[in-house]
């Protein structure tokens, strides 16, 4: 086994969005990091890959906006939900952000192009590194241990995050619940997702179809593709044999507007699945030393369209917090300053919108509430942005783009 002589300021796990933005808003100010992915990018990711309006200012703080761009991200101008029975509600991506479109890009160019930016501003990027555990000295979080396919190392640092996801991979061995939610989740739902070519989706919408048991996202990506990526109970899916295929055609066309935009569509990637755990918030602080971010600090319903949003903006909060708080000598009487301070700013953040999503999620998987959901919020633009930009308010009742 070997090990880095040096601390790091901040070691971070998983480089989707929350881990990438942490780490190059920490760089540009001066800290020492490394970031570890288990996977080598470019990697297919299971996403809607609907990007909100609110990234954009984030991209453009992380210095990544052009090579999104230049990835031939798409413009989504407005989300339309159509229900079971045909109804339809359009929600314009401009509530969220004025004059700004939301964006679809593949997972796998949009992480491509953070890591990218993470090497070139100085953080020090690890590839195929696992990260198996976390060294604990007195109850102290120092850093972790990472297995690469030919050796294990391991990495001291003053913080170390948690960004691996839904997985958790270092706080669930400190999280009592962990177990009883992964069992939850093998009875409940499971996520596909695949590109598809020849669709019928209306250029510049996402399309959010509803259907017993679930719901399911169309929008363009790069290259004049399509993402489609949706949720059914986890019994549909061992009904029809676990054949993506058939879910599809038996379970989300039932929805008659995905018949019709998915009739002519052609695969055109392997289908990516995984079964989901619970919903809402986890322990932010597991133990000491230890933070997450991103999903492996709350895991937003995936219908508001916000979980990189959450991703981005948990990074950038933590990073405020440390640079704020710990400069970059800190003792473990500041850093349990910090990890005070970031449950009191992302509890703020976050709360509200996490409220409300799971007021929502009620409606989004009992079919003749989303039905009525949709009819009622048809009626009143009024009432439509004001739900829309629920999902997105602090505690305080601003924006997440007014409250960076
Ligand atoms: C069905 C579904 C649809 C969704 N659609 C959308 C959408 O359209 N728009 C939206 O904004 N959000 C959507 N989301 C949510 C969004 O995908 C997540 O909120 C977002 O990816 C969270 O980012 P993250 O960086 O926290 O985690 P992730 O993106 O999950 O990144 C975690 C990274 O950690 C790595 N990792 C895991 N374990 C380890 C380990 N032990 N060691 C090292 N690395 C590790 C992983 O390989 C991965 O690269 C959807 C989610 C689901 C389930």
């Amino acid at each position: 086994m070997m090990s880095s002589a040096e601390p790091f300021d901040v070691a971070i796990a998983g480089a989707g969005p929350a881990g990438t933005s942490a780490a190059i808003r920490l760089a540009l100010n001066g800290a020492r990091v490394l970031l570890l992915e288990e996977k080598k990018f470019p990697r297919a990711k299971l996403c809607g890959e609907f990007i909100s309006p609110e990234c954009i200012s984030h991209f453009q703080q992380l210095g990544v906006m052009d090579q999104m761009l230049s990835a031939g991200a798409s413009s989504l101008r407005e989300t339309v939900f159509h229900s079971a029975r045909g109804h339809k509600v359009a929600v314009p991506s401009e509530w969220f952000t004025a004059g700004a479109t939301a964006l679809g890009l593949s997972r796998s160019e949009m992480d491509q192009r953070l890591l990218e930016r993470a090497r070139a501003v100085g953080v020090m990027v690890l590839e195929g590194a696992h990260a198996a555990g976390v060294i604990l000295e007195n109850d102290f979080v120092c850093g972790v241990k990472v297995k690469t396919s030919t050796e294990a190392n391991e990495y001291r640092a003053r913080l170390t995050i948690d960004a691996t996801g839904r997985t958790r991979a270092l706080a669930r061995h400190f999280d009592p619940e962990s177990n009883s939610r992964s069992s939850k989740g093998r009875r409940g739902l499971v996520a596909f997702k695949a590109h598809l070519e020849n669709t019928g989706v209306v250029p510049g919408a996402c399309e959010i179809y509803f259907y017993r048991g679930g719901y399911g996202g169309l929008s363009q990506i790069e290259d004049g593709l399509s993402n489609l990526c949706f949720i059914v109970s986890a019994s549909d899916v061992r009904r029809r044999g676990s054949d993506p295929d058939r879910v599809l055609r038996e379970v989300v066309m039932q929805n008659s507007r995905a018949a019709k935009t998915l009739e002519q569509a052609r695969l055109c990637s392997p289908w990516l699945s995984v079964s989901l755990e619970g919903f809402g918030r986890r322990i932010l602080t597991p133990a000491r030393g230890l933070l997450t971010i991103g999903d492996a600090a709350s895991f937003i319903d995936p219908f508001t369209g916000s979980g990189m949003l959450m991703a981005l903006e948990s990074g950038q909060v933590v990073a405020d917090t440390i640079v704020s708080q710990l400069g970059f000598g800190g003792e473990a009487q500041t850093v349990e300053l910090v990890a005070r301070e970031y449950e009191r700013e992302y509890t703020r953040r976050f709360d509200s919108r996490l409220r409300v999503s799971g007021l929502l999620r009620r409606a989004a998987f009992v079919p003749h509430l989303a039905e009525s959901a949709i009819l009622i919020f048809g009626t009143s633009a009024h009432l439509r942005r004001k739900l829309a930009r629920a999902t997105r308010r602090t505690n305080s009742g601003q924006s997440p783009a007014s409250s960076s």
